[in-house]
């Protein structure tokens, strides 16, 4: 089976009414590319024993039949990033994996990284990378007929899920309803946005949220590195005391050695990662003993190839991992490593994920289809 065409596509999300925000950034919308990677036809389908497989390439009569593999890299702000994103896989990426068996993910991972060393291959390009190879799995899962958490060796079939649904552009009255929500929806840990401009604010929002959730409900918070290092600690002490679950990116993601000080001056766990790409800079975090769990992104991390090896990372150790994002890749990859913590969610949405006491339940498509 080799890989025959990869189709992008770029879709703009249009401008929000009120754009979400937290302490460093405003999600005003940007936009989408979605990757399509076609394989010729695979050795291990044949037209008759398709079953419930999905997506599937027929060509045209001749009972050949190959697979199309799906990624994505979506951002949140930045309209122009979609488009640039594209001319990167369509020009630079797709040509390195075009004619590559799929099954050599792994092989095809490295090239992508060393071919795009010149100019750098975290940023943008890492978004690329990261889609491709979900894109890459996902064809190896369908070509196997499992879900992705199976084909890599599975640890569990549900992990522990959070609602991130406290937004810093939510009043403190409107928090309470959309904190009462997660919990109806059957979430038994809620993270909510700090990094307010001053402690108080923090402290009122924290206090408002809590009175609804009840003392059972974990809840971590978030101040998307906006702190420094002294007022991390002097903050951090105060969630604390309030009983928050983790504090997650109190200072610019890049700073180590200031995570490995206020790691040393707080006991409440350091969250921190969605910002780092990679695992070479995962290892430096950790090296320097810069947080208690680590929370890889999809794209900023380099897609499932990467992240496998950042949790493993992780594991070697002693910490667990989180999810930053939710989708079933993320599920898949939970599934996969002992050291999984909490998958990150907004609310359910379209019936996804599948909550039991308070755990998302693993996909079971092929690949990462959810079904
Ligand atoms: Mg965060």
């Amino acid at each position: 089976m080799k890989v025959t065409q990869i189709e992008t596509t770029v879709t703009l999300s249009p401008p929000r009414d009120k754009p979400l925000r937290d302490a460093l950034q405003t999600l005003s919308g940007g936009g989408s590319v979605t990757v399509k990677v076609y394989t010729s036809p695979s050795p291990l389908l044949s037209k008759e024993g398709l079953g419930e497989v999905a997506p599937l390439l027929s060509k045209e009569g001749s009972g050949e039949v190959g697979i199309i593999g799906t990624g994505s890299a979506f951002f949140g702000r930045i309209p122009g990033a979609p488009k640039t994103l594209k001319v990167l896989i369509d020009e630079e990426l797709a040509p390195i994996v075009i004619g590559r068996d799929p099954f050599d993910v792994r092989a095809i991972h490295e090239d992508l990284k060393r071919e795009t060393e010149y100019h750098g291959f975290t940023g943008i390009t890492m978004f690329g990378i990261a889609a491709l190879d979900v894109a890459l799995w996902d064809i190896v899962g369908q070509a196997c007929g499992v879900p992705c958490y199976k084909l890599w060796g599975a640890c569990r079939d549900r992990v522990p899920a959070y609602a991130m649904v406290g937004w810093l552009n939510y009043t403190v009255e409107e928090l309470k309803p959309i904190c009462e929500r997660a919990l109806k929806e059957g979430f038994r840990a809620v993270k909510m946005k700090v990094g307010c401009p001053t402690l108080e604010e923090d402290v009122q929002r924290i206090v408002a949220v809590r009175s609804v959730i009840g003392k059972d409900t974990k809840l971590m918070v978030d101040a998307n590195q906006v702190f420094t290092v002294a007022e991390a600690i002097r903050r951090g002490k105060v969630y604390e005391e309030l009983g928050c679950y983790w504090f997650e990116e109190p200072i610019p993601a890049h700073d180590y050695d200031g995570y490995a000080e206020i790691a040393a001056n707080l006991t409440i766990p350091l969250a921190t990662g969605e910002n780092l790409y990679g695992k070479e800079e995962f290892k430096e975090l950790l090296t320097r003993k810069g947080a208690d769990l680590v929370q890889p992104d999809l794209r900023r991390a380099g897609g499932p190839t990467e992240i496998m090896a950042i949790a493993q990372m992780a594991a070697a150790f002693g910490l667990p991992w989180a999810s930053h994002g939710g989708g079933p890749v993320m599920l898949n990859l939970l599934c996969a490593t002992p050291n999984a913590a909490w998958l990150e969610t907004g609310f359910v949405s379209g019936g996804k994920p599948i909550l039991e006491d308070g755990c998302a339940l693993a996909p079971q498509g092929a690949g990462f289809a959810w079904e």
